[in-house]
């Protein structure tokens, strides 16, 4: 099969614009990712690009080759941009465009601009460049955890390794000299290889962008507003997770502050609300490694400790109630801070349920209230 270049071409241009035009309205939806913005910016350039090197024979060269190579490398400079901006980092516009300002004046030297190899090798290893940047910063990324963020990575490191691999290919591999550029493999084999990048990146950059929507209303739904701490159905449903697959024991603590309606009458809901938040900071900055605390409720707050025994468990509560008691507030001299906690933990050998375990943490806390507040009362030393 023959790859008819100027039909390849004029594919390019179209594909490029299309992407660009997807990017921009789906950016119009929803204004919050200003990188489908930047990525749309970026194609429409791109196709800019492409048509005046389309365009190659009917225009003044300075124009395609010179004006159209620097507009497709400003385009490959700020699709990184628009990755940075995705990756929450600055889109860093200046050196987005260096290398299409390189390739300008490299052009106005004549010994560049009158040898192919040397025009090649530049462009390749720029618009390579942007391609490696752009797969490092989506690496960087990789914490938040959206699946097409590796295609992506395999994707763009791809393209730079086709535009790379071309570099030497430049020196070691030239063209006839009676060949013309236009009607070279490589030239075919690129165009081709863009359109499917092209559409690919729009694939997966769509998809990212999709990804982490539903990631950020997935965590919405799971955390509580005011202490940013699991809510209650989040709680249950991880610790649902531990108690299935488990071997170790499984603690469960539940707390609840003492008096704190009072602590809402005298001074204020406003108040309130920071001694939840406060509770959440400092319950959370001395529970072990790999505690999950989460907000059940108003006042009352779970943790779940995986392979905690009962006595570790009361400890780590008995140390959360102290922590607490010493919380002082500048402006509330008087305001005191008091905690009551339950403590049950799964039998060893025993299935137990959430509910069980709940029930008794609870028994367990009531009791704690029951026997005068601020204290730490385990399920075990109440049944005993
Ligand atoms: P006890 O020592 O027996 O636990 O008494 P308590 O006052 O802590 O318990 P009670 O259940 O009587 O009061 C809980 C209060 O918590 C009542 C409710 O208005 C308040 N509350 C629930 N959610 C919030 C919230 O998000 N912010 C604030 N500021 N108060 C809340
Ligand atoms: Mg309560
Ligand atoms: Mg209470």
């Amino acid at each position: 099969m023959r790859l008819d270049t100027p039909t390849l071409f004029l594919m390019t241009v179209v594909v490029t614009f299309m992407v660009g035009v997807l990017f921009l309205l789906s950016w119009g939806q929803s204004r919050r990712t200003r990188a489908l913005a930047i990525w749309g910016v970026a194609h429409l350039g791109g196709a800019g690009a492409s048509a005046l090197l389309c365009l190659r024979n009917s225009i003044p060269d300075s124009l395609s080759v010179g004006f159209g190579n620097a507009m497709m490398l400003a385009a490959y400079g700020l699709i990184w941009s628009g990755v940075r901006a995705f990756e929450g980092r600055k889109p860093a516009y200046l050196v987005a465009v260096s290398g299409g300002v390189l390739w300008g004046a490299a052009c106005l030297v004549p010994a560049f601009y009158g040898s192919l190899a040397a025009r090649i090798m530049l462009a390749s290893s720029v618009a390579g460049l942007f391609c490696a940047l752009c797969a490092g910063e989506i690496w960087r990324g990789r914490r938040e955890p959206l699946a097409s963020r590796w295609s992506a990575i395999v994707l763009m490191a791809a393209y730079a390794l086709l535009y790379w691999v071309r570099v030497p290919l430049a020196v070691f591999a030239p063209l006839p000299p009676s060949t013309r550029s236009q009607d070279s493999p490589w030239l075919a084999i690129l165009c081709f290889a863009g359109v499917l990048f092209t559409m690919a990146i729009a694939f997966v950059f769509m998809a990212m962008t999709k990804e982490r929507a539903e990631l950020k209303q997935r965590l919405a739904a799971e955390t509580d507003s005011l202490t940013g701490l699991a809510n209650r159905r989040a709680f249950v449903g991880r610790t649902q997770i531990h108690l299935g697959g488990r071997v170790q024991p499984v603690a469960l603590i539940l707390f609840d502050l003492d008096h704190f309606k009072t602590i809402n009458d005298t001074y204020g809901h406003a108040v309130g609300d920071g001694v939840l938040l406060a509770f959440g900071h400092a319950a959370n900055a001395v529970l072990p490694a790999g505690a999950l605390l989460g907000r059940m409720g108003g006042e009352e707050f779970a943790c779940v400790l995986v392979g905690c025994e009962a006595e570790a468990a009361a400890r780590a509560a008995e140390q959360v109630r102290t922590t607490i008691a010493k919380i002082a507030l500048a402006a509330y001299p008087r305001l005191k801070i008091r905690v009551s906690a339950g403590v049950a933990v799964t039998q060893p050998g025993q299935a137990g349920s959430f509910d069980d375990l709940m029930r008794r943490a609870d028994a367990a806390l009531y009791g704690a209230k029951d026997a005068g507040r601020d204290r730490v009362v385990t399920a075990l030393a109440l049944a005993a």
